[in-house]
């Protein structure tokens, strides 16, 4: 699989590949609008370090005009919305979660920097200091854990032990 390509499907085309500008330099990852029926894909698109947007509710005219004022691609798993004329998207077709992230990590071309943002808002955590974190979180974590991570826009603490085994096994996956 060329990691440097996303594989997305277009208008009338079942699928097109969309090279990256520059094959050698580290293409920024695209940033994702995800279609409300993808709930949990969301939260785990963005632990891969994605920028994903949720789409909770809204029109399929309103969602193609969000992700076209934000310069996002779409994820969905609507045939119909991803076949529209001059829609690009992400199409997923599993329903399982773990099928789900295979797919779109194969679409996406991987993650790109695991556990540097929020799974509930999407924000990017920064480094929190341990002596900064024996107040929230509970007494048993902050004595076991030495690296904490806190997001910047809601304020969630993360730790390793939260989802980071769950993340490594299913980035191993395919
Ligand atoms: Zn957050």
């Amino acid at each position: 699989m060329n990691s440097k390509a996303l594989r997305v499907t277009c208008g009338e085309n079942s699928e097109l590949m969309l090279p990256q500008d520059e094959p050698t330099a580290k293409a920024p990852a695209p940033r994702l609008l995800v279609d409300a029926m993808l709930g949990r894909l969301v939260r785990w698109l963005r632990l891969m370090g994605y920028d994903a947007a949720y789409w909770r509710d809204g029109s399929d005219e309103a969602l193609i005009a969000a992700a076209q004022v934000e310069g996002r691609l779409i994820v969905t798993r609507d045939h119909a919305l991803a076949h529209r004329r001059g829609v690009c998207a992400v199409l997923i077709a599993a329903e399982g979660l773990d099928e789900q992230i295979v797919e779109a990590r194969t679409a996406l071309g991987g993650a790109p920097a695991p556990y540097t943002r929020c799974s509930a808002c999407g924000g990017e955590l920064a480094d929190l200091p341990r002596a900064d974190a024996r107040d929230l979180v509970p007494p048993y974590v902050w004595a076991t854990q030495t690296q904490f991570s806190r997001c910047i826009l809601c304020g969630r603490v993360y730790w390793r032990g939260t989802h980071w085994p769950a993340l490594q096994r299913r980035l191993a996956q395919d």
